[in-house]
């Protein structure tokens, strides 16, 4: 075996036995079902990569509730079939047209390392040779940076937290893009949902298509 490859940290290991006689047990029932029946989730949700986000436990989903993609910012780039490798483009075609989910969720958040570093990006066009593929997927925020930097006046010192909420609106635009996206919303098969969840408080807030704003829910 080549010597960077081991098994697990033995911590982990018993983390998982420890939740497979005591969660997978009480459930076990559930977990043959949704083998055997496959899935059938109502939802995608797209989140960050970032390990605080934790949607499953926010909602208090059950394995088999939820088709989950995560990437840095979760951000969904506009539509682009030219051949190249789109993984969040994937997530999306496989879970609109083979899951039929009826709910997509961008759920943003608090403190977002993706969205900072996007916010200086795009304001200084800082270009670090150092993380290419990140810079590259975080280009996607430069029409979030345009609508934002018309109202810059009214934000405050730290922007990022409007810069966030704004990539939202901007990910839930590029969605209405995708052929496959905007067949479903329109026969009304399909509805968006823009979240934003501030860690440190656990506050919610939902984009309200009213007002365009976020609202706490
Ligand atoms: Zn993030």
């Amino acid at each position: 075996m080549p010597n960077h490859i081991k098994i697990l940290p033995n911590y982990l290991i018993k983390r998982y036995q420890d939740w497979k006689v005591t969660v997978y047990e009480e459930n076990k029932s559930w977990y043959n079902k949704i083998a055997n029946e496959g899935q059938n989730p109502h939802a995608m949700i797209i989140s960050c990569c970032d390990s605080r986000i934790h949607a499953t436990s926010m909602f208090g989903a059950d394995s088999g509730e939820f088709f989950i993609h995560r990437n840095i910012a979760n951000l969904v780039p506009p539509y682009n079939p030219n051949g190249d490798h789109h993984g969040t483009s994937a997530a999306l075609e496989y879970a609109v047209m083979i899951l039929h989910v009826s709910h997509i969720i961008v759920l943003g958040h608090s403190n977002c390392g993706g969205i900072t570093s996007g916010y200086k990006l795009c304001k200084d066009n800082q270009i670090s040779n150092e993380l290419k593929f990140v810079n590259k997927w975080l280009e996607i925020l430069k029409p979030a940076y345009k609508n934002f930097s018309k109202n810059a006046n009214q934000f405050d010192e730290d922007p990022t937290e409007d810069f966030g909420k704004e990539s939202i609106k901007i990910s839930i635009n590029n969605l209405t893009d995708f052929p496959f996206a905007k067949s479903a919303l329109n026969k009304n098969e399909l509805v968006l949902h823009g979240l934003w969840y501030d860690i440190g408080s656990g506050t919610l807030e939902a984009l309200d298509p009213s007002s365009m704003k976020f609202v706490k829910i």
